[in-house]
């Protein structure tokens, strides 16, 4: 039996996650669970799941749920999220599953790879910010970390039992986001429920619109270079509308290995929570008969700025992707609350690149410096601008 220790119970992930331990209650208990302020939900889970340690966003939610649960465990803020990564930390089955949005992730992964807990990210900020030392801390520590993306999933798939040496790329398919059919003028106009309306996903809010602007797509290469140790020049983006091939790889006798299946997260959670087994779960299979057709296309960095900021950051590494994710949190942030326009996004992202001083080979502290530095100055300006 498993013990999960999930962070971010509440979301879209995690609530996903949550479905596959009741479809198997025999495979999982669950050591601890985080929300930042959904309290009602993280109850009904504390009482569905009985987890021995639970972490809420603020300290004064933390207290009434204290009193509610007398003999729980109880934390809150980062602070609270490390505690429950790293809960029980002897416990030779415990599986983190880091379901957070946003830097926030970062911290709770570093230190569960350092008690030698297996990791199974979603979180891809975690990656896109500090791949290079999490890839360390994984070889120093010798832990295991899955990803939980379609893509990545799809690609850690396709690569079973091959030999590494031969891939000669990496293919990765994207659906093209909210606005897939919209020219460039189209956007400037467009609103908050238009882009949060995605047309094969259900997700969380901010995946959602990275979705739209595709740094979804640029920080699932910069993941998928850290995952699978390719420079950028071997992975490609293809838009494929269907979401029905998750991803690809090409070896070097020019063969391709797809991974395919109907567009659910569930698919991509089991395969990380199972691994290495496969299980049944609620997945539709594929029918047929009535797909009818994969499409694909080329990306343009033009219609989508956001995918070539993400790999020129790759490109140039250091400290540079952890500029282009604070300061597109920050942006989506503003965005979502209705204080810039879409299109404003990528410029505020082009600019911090542009303004924000590079550091070689950063320490976490410098990265998380960096983080502090780029979204104070963003909500500086567009939070006092008239
Ligand atoms: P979500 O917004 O639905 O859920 C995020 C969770 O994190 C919630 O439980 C929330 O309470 C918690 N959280 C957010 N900010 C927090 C903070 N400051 N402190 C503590 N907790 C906080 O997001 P999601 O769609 O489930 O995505 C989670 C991660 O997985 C993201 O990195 C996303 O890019 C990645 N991902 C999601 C999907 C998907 O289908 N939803 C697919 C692939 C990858
Ligand atoms: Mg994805």
């Amino acid at each position: 039996m498993k013990t999960l220790y999930l962070l971010g119970a509440t979301g879209s992930i995690g609530r996903q996650t949550l479905d596959i331990v009741r479809q198997n209650p025999t495979e999982f208990k669950i050591g601890s669970l985080t929300a930042n302020h959904r309290i009602d939900d993280l109850i009904a889970l504390i009482d569905e799941f009985h987890p021995a340690y639970v972490s809420v966003g603020d300290m004064s939610d933390a207290k009434l749920l204290q009193k509610q649960f007398p003999t729980l465990h109880v934390g809150w803020g980062e602070d609270g999220l490390i505690q429950a990564a790293t809960y029980q930390p002897n416990d030779p089955n415990g599986l983190l599953v880091n379901a957070l949005v946003g830097i926030v992730g970062l911290l709770p992964t570093v230190r569960a790879i350092e008690i030698k807990r297996t990791i199974a990210l979603a979180n891809k900020e975690t990656l896109v910010v500090a791949g290079d030392i999490i890839n360390e801390l994984l070889r120093i520590h010798g832990v295991e970390l899955y990803p939980i993306d379609s893509e990545h999933s799809a690609i850690w798939q396709c690569l079973r039992g091959e030999d590494h040496k031969t891939i000669s790329k990496l293919i990765i398919t994207a659906s093209g986001g909210s606005f897939r059919d919209y020219v460039r003028s189209h956007l400037e106009s467009v609103t908050v429920e238009e882009a949060l309306s995605h047309p094969n996903w259900s997700m969380g809010d901010k995946i959602t619109i990275d979705s739209a602007t595709m740094m979804n797509k640029g920080f699932e290469v910069i993941e998928a270079h850290h995952l699978f140790h390719l420079p950028p020049e071997a992975i490609e983006t293809v838009i494929h509308r269907e979401s029905i091939i998750h991803s690809m790889v090409e070896f070097t006798d020019h063969s391709i290995i797809a991974q395919l299946s109907d567009h659910d997260m569930h698919l991509p959670i089991s395969y990380a929570l199972f691994y290495p087994q496969r299980r049944e779960n609620q997945v539709q299979s594929l029918n047929w008969t009535k797909l009818k057709q994969l499409t694909f296309s080329d990306v343009s960095f033009t219609r989508y700025p956001c995918l070539g900021y993400a790999y020129d950051a790759l490109k140039r590494g250091g400290n540079a992707p952890a500029i282009l994710n604070a300061a597109n949190e920050a942006a989506v942030d503003l965005f979502l609350k209705r204080k810039i326009s879409f299109l404003e996004i990528e410029t505020i992202v082009g600019q911090a690149i542009q303004n924000n001083p590079w550091i070689d080979k950063p320490t976490l502290d410098e990265l998380l410096k960096t983080d502090q530095t780029v979204k104070a100055a963003i909500y500086e300006h567009y939070l006092t601008r008239r």
